[in-house]
C-alpha cells in the first residue's frame, strides 16, 4: 500500500467484528467503527468481494475519507455454498444444524473479503480462509455467528470454544487482517 495510514475508518456495524479486528491488528493499526446512526449500505451482490466494494464504496463517500470494508460468510458444498454470501440473513446456526440433520458431508469453510479503499479507482482486496467442520449440536460461548457449530481444520473444539485468542490468530478475519498488516509496512 502505497499510502499507508494509521488510522482506518472499519466500515461495519457489528461490534464483534470490530472488536475482532482491532485484536487482530493490535497496536499496529487504529480503528474507528461507524458513527452511531450512519445509514446501512445495500449488500445486494452474489459475491463477497462485490458487497465488499459496494458497502466501501458507499462508506467513503458517506465519510468523505478512505474506509476498510469486509464482507464474510460460511460457504457450505453440502448445501450449495450456503449460507454463504447471505449468511448474515439465513437464520443462525440452528437453521444450519437443521439443514444439515443426518447429512455427513460436513465441511465448510469461512471466508473474509477485505477491501482498503481509497476511491474508486484505488482499492486492494485482501482474502482470508478458514476451512473446517459443521457439528452436530451447538458448542461454546464465545465469539458470535456461526462460531458455535464450526470447528477449524485440525480441531474437535468450535470456535465458540476454542475463543476469541484463537480467532485472532487464526481466523478467516485475522489472516485477511494480516495481509494488510503485511503490506502496510
Ligand atoms: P456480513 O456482515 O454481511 O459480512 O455478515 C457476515 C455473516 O457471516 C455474519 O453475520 C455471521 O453470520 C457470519 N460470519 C462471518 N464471520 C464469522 C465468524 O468469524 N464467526 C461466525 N460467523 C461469522
Amino acid at each position: 500500500l502505497n499510502a499507508v495510514e494509521a488510522e482506518w475508518v472499519f466500515a461495519t456495524s457489528n461490534s464483534h467484528k470490530l472488536a475482532e479486528a482491532q485484536a487482530i491488528v493490535g497496536e499496529r493499526l487504529r480503528l474507528v467503527g461507524l458513527p452511531t446512526g450512519a445509514p446501512s449500505a445495500a449488500e445486494p451482490y452474489d459475491t463477497l468481494y462485490a458487497n465488499a466494494l459496494a458497502k466501501a464504496a458507499f462508506y467513503a463517500s458517506w465519510l468523505g475519507r478512505p474506509v476498510l470494508a469486509e464482507d464474510s460468510g460460511l460457504f457450505v458444498p453440502a448445501l450449495e455454498g450456503r449460507p454463504g454470501v447471505q449468511s448474515a440473513r439465513y437464520g443462525g446456526p440452528a437453521r444450519l444444524l437443521e439443514a444439515l440433520q443426518g447429512c455427513a458431508h460436513r465441511q465448510a469453510y469461512f471466508v473474509a473479503v477485505l477491501v482498503a479503499y481509497w476511491g474508486a479507482e484505488r482499492y486492494r482486496f485482501f482474502v482470508g480462509y478458514l476451512p473446517g467442520q459443521i457439528t452436530h449440536s451447538l458448542r461454546g460461548t464465545e465469539g458470535f455467528g456461526y462460531d458455535p457449530v464450526f470447528c477449524p481444520e485440525g480441531h474437535t473444539e468450535t470456535l465458540a470454544e476454542l475463543g476469541e485468542a484463537w480467532k485472532v490468530r487464526y481466523s478467516h478475519r485475522a489472516r485477511a487482517f494480516q495481509q494488510l498488516l503485511a503490506e502496510s509496512g
